[in-house]
């Protein structure tokens, strides 16, 4: 080494922004990534970002940060914990250290939206469907010098579904044999030649291995090596079973119902047809829930992003009103801020308080609803029965919505916390020219225009919105009937 000038380096080394590590790697290992989260979190001007961008920052950036580590590495329970508590605090509070709650637990936020989440991946269960890959790759006995190791070395004579866990086993081949129990019954082995799955460890037969249902006397009943592949049982394209023991005889009758198409040995996952990706395992081993009847209410294309979170976080009882804040201690009075002598709660606010209603009756009377609006135990039923869909008039009344709730709550916050006030009609008039330039923005628009029957009721509503001429004329269903 003198003689070349080269120096003695020493685990652990930076490779491709990742610590090298032999063993486990420690908190401190992952302390780079801890640091990298947080730093990105104080670099972006978390506090003027509305909830809506925080989540698409959250998503896109943050997310994939911690994706690259998770797919090479095992993570510490702890880094995975500290993680989520990053994203957690940057979701609600705009910075990464922050140790107060958020408005709706962090559990229901990490599911899918159709099922009242937020569509957040959680660290730990996104770590697990990563390892998953892992297994796939040496069942599949996919060509990386990694999985032929893993075979060669770690396997050696046993087989991947049924080798042990043995006491002396590193802690990343540990963790890969234990993603076995969240793949077992997900994993399809079909069988066509015969050539590639193990006789009697491979769970082909039913998602099983033979050896788990019968045991291992089966193996010394049939005369065959415990090596054989499934192919010493087909003959001629039939199976074909040494009938020596009644549970041989058995598994003759099951597998003769196997049908042995032309070509090799295939694995799927979930079902026939379709592969393993990180995303389809981290979906299968989430908790499974039911879908919420509102996904379409909030969630629908083109929504404002920050205006889809407020009607979300209403779904979820997420806003703090006065009553709540009453019953914690923090204030001292409940009463509303629009003035009208009542208790402030989600319910009043969303519309049983005549300064909200108001406006929101004014949208509805515009948009041909012939009703007035109630609390928001009452709207919210009457949105899931009537806003479901993305037509025309439907999509714009959720945008509508949205916005009306977005800026209810902006003027209830500038109305406590900055002693501003505006009458409803300012509301009205800023909500119309937001919905406005969220139509003129959209080449959508002139698909739906031009889609939808157009009726006098369609021409008021675009007169409405002051939409110049020369977008009109983009439509031509309005075009004809002008
Ligand atoms: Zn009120």
């Amino acid at each position: 080494m003198s003689m070349l000038n080269i120096q003695e380096g020493r685990l652990p080394v930076r490779y491709l922004g990742l610590p090298l590590v032999a063993s486990k790697p420690s908190f401190m290992d992952c302390k780079i990534l801890v640091d990298k989260l947080l730093r990105r979190t104080f670099s972006w001007m978390s506090n003027s970002l509305s909830f809506g961008g925080r989540l698409q920052l959250l998503k896109s950036v943050l997310f994939s940060i911690q994706v690259f580590w998770c797919t090479t590495f095992i993570l510490p329970a702890a880094v995975l914990k500290k993680c989520d508590s990053i994203l957690r605090s940057f979701l609600w509070h705009g910075l990464g250290n922050t140790k107060r709650a958020g408005k709706v637990a962090w559990w229901k936020v990490c599911r899918p939206e159709s099922v009242g989440g937020l569509g957040i991946k959680d660290s730990r269960t996104w770590n697990r469907a990563a390892i998953m890959k892992c297994a796939w790759d040496i069942c599949n006995r996919k060509e990386t010098v990694w999985t032929k190791w893993c075979n060669v070395v770690l396997l050696k004579d046993k087989f991947f579904w049924t080798a042990p866990i043995i006491g002396n086993c590193s802690w990343g081949w540990r963790n890969i044999l234990a993603s076995r129990k969240f793949m077992h019954r997900r994993i399809l082995y079909e069988v066509k030649d015969g050539n590639t799955f193990s006789l009697w460890f491979d769970p082909w037969y039913q998602g099983e291995t033979i050896a788990s249902v019968f045991g291992q006397r089966v193996i010394l009943d049939s005369g065959l090596p415990r090596a054989a592949k499934v192919s010493t049982v087909i003959s001629e394209n039939r199976w074909d079973w040494p009938l020596n023991s009644v549970n041989l005889l058995d598994i003759s009758n099951t597998t003769s119902l196997i049908p042995l198409p032309a070509g090799c040995d295939a694995i799927h996952w979930l079902k026939k047809g379709s592969t393993f990706t990180i995303q389809e395992a981290w979906k299968a081993i989430s908790p499974q829930s039911q879908d919420v009847p509102w996904f379409k209410v909030v969630w629908f294309p083109q929504r404002i992003p920050k205006h889809s979170f407020c009607v979300w976080l209403s779904f979820m009882q997420g806003h703090r009103t006065l009553d709540k804040l009453t019953r914690f201690g923090v204030v001292s009075s409940s009463a509303c801020v629009f003035g009208c002598g009542q208790e402030e709660s989600l319910d009043h606010l969303f519309f049983a308080c005549p300064y909200t209603a108001s406006i929101w009756n004014f949208f509805l009377a515009k948009y041909g609803f012939n009703r007035r609006c109630r609390g928001w135990n009452v709207e919210a039923t009457w949105c899931i029965q009537r806003l479901q869909g993305n037509s025309h008039n439907i999509w714009l009344t959720k945008l509508t919505l949205a916005a009306v709730m977005y800026h209810c709550w902006v003027e209830r916050n500038n109305r406590c916390f900055n002693n501003e006030y505006r009458n409803s009609d300012c509301l009205i008039q800023e909500i119309s020219s937001v919905i406005e330039c969220r139509c003129r923005g959209l080449a959508h628009v002139e698909m739906l225009g031009s889609r939808q029957a157009c009726n006098s009721c369609d021409l008021d509503r675009w007169a409405f919105w002051q939409i110049p001429w020369d977008l009109v004329t983009l439509f031509p269903l309005l075009v004809c009937r002008v």
